[in-house]
């Protein structure tokens, strides 16, 4: 393989896998939302069932996050994200 292909090949290597990652985050985020969003809890940390209390002991979210109780947040528009997961 010449060097310049292999260029080519590295740079959509790592493209696919950023656009993965973000893919996999945009999911995390419907999955938490979603007993916002109907309507068993107003934030997503009032959720008690919802795996999100373990991704902040993990440091992935914050307690905060999306919260509407403690101050006014506007949550993002999970409309494209329900398509994508056929909801
Ligand atoms: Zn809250």
């Amino acid at each position: 393989m010449k060097r310049g292909e292999h260029g080519v090949w590295q740079r959509r290597f790592w493209e696919h896998l950023i656009r993965d990652q973000q893919d996999f985050a945009r999911h995390m985020d419907y999955v938490h939302y979603n007993p916002v969003k109907h309507g068993h809890a107003r934030c997503p940390h009032q959720w008690k069932h919802s795996s999100f209390h373990r991704w902040v002991k993990e440091g992935v979210y914050r307690p905060d996050w999306l919260c509407q109780c403690r101050e006014n947040s506007n949550p993002p528009d999970f409309e494209a994200i329900s398509h994508s997961v056929g909801e």
